[in-house]
């Protein structure tokens, strides 16, 4: 079954104490494209200006994701640029220049409109609205989302929550939204705001899924170098939903061996500068790495 992704199509220009790499291709909707289409077929939603490189395209292409819903405007890209301290840990957005994001409306071409699994990847809350008002009958929708957002559209990311299936947000967000300190006690609040399914994410320590199921603790894959974990948490959501797409039978079955390959597709893209690893992944390595995580946790 088919991913539908909506989010930020971007160049991303990534400086880190080591190295400065600029406008790769970024944005949250292309991580979680690339790393959903390792399981499943895509269909990506968003926008790019006519200085988008070519090159880019091809890549997208040669993960077969389906274009159609990608419109090119005049313009230029959204361009977002941050700079990591030596710990890869912290960053700082040095720059956000919205380009043609700034009038970004998506429209679903038809084809789109019947996608069974919708990602709503980080974006402004009121676009993914505009996006699920398209839908005719997902079975199952999950959104990300940004600190910026609960700054600044709160209200809009509330009634989104209303809406969704499974929520993905960090720890620090968690947090913003619920000002609870622990965990668990955040998620049971974040159920009462709508989704079944919660995910937070806590970066090289993995993540927690509360559900109809009940907890998991999803482990990291153990890396002993970070190149740039831009696109981290995209590809995990983006992993979890293509795998998803490909299982049989209630969701609450394979969600937990879903967030397993979110989070190994998720280690490869830290390995490379923005998606310069993760496109050049193998279903193969992916696997080898999810056996891994298997034997790593079993007791
Ligand atoms: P992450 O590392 O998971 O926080 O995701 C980083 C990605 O988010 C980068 O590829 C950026 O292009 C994208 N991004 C940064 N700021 C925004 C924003 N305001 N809206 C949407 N995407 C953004």
């Amino acid at each position: 079954m088919s991913v539908l992704v909506v989010g930020s199509t971007a160049l991303d220009s990534i400086k880190t104490p080591k190295s400065e790499n600029p406008r790769l291709l970024g944005g949250s909707a292309s991580h979680a494209a690339v790393a959903a289409s390792f399981f499943s077929p895509v269909k990506l939603v968003g926008v790019v200006g006519d200085d988008f490189p070519k090159r880019y395209v091809q890549l997208y292409k040669r993960h077969r994701i389906d274009l159609t819903g990608l419109q090119v405007v005049p313009g230029r890209t959204f361009h977002w640029s941050g700079e990591y301290e030596a710990n890869m840990n912290n960053r700082r957005t040095l720059l956000t220049e919205l380009g043609v994001f700034e009038t970004f409306s998506p429209a679903l071409p038809k084809s789109h409109r019947d996608a069974p699994f919708v990602l709503l990847a980080n974006i402004a809350p009121s676009l993914q609205h505009h996006v699920l008002d398209q839908m005719e009958k997902p079975r199952f929708v999950a959104a990300d989302t940004m600190d910026l957002w609960l700054n600044i559209a709160l209200p809009d990311l509330l009634k989104l929550l209303k809406r969704l299936d499974a929520f993905v947000l960090n720890d620090s967000e968690a947090h913003q939204l619920t000002q609870e300190d622990n965990v668990f006690a955040a998620l049971k609040k974040i159920h009462k705001l709508g989704p079944r399914f919660v995910i937070i994410k806590k970066g090289s320590h993995g993540s927690i899924l509360s559900g109809p199921g009940g907890f998991f603790i999803c482990p990291a894959y153990p890396l002993h170098k970070v190149v740039d974990p831009t696109g981290a948490g995209d590809s995990f959501v983006g992993g979890l939903m293509g795998y998803l797409a490909t299982a049989r039978g209630p969701i609450q079955t394979h969600v937990r061996r879903a967030m397993i390959y979110g989070s190994v597709v998720a280690s490869f893209c830290c390995e490379g500068f923005g998606l310069l690893r993760t496109t050049r992944v193998s279903r193969k390595q992916i696997d080898q790495r999810v056996k891994e995580l298997e034997r790593l946790t079993r007791f």
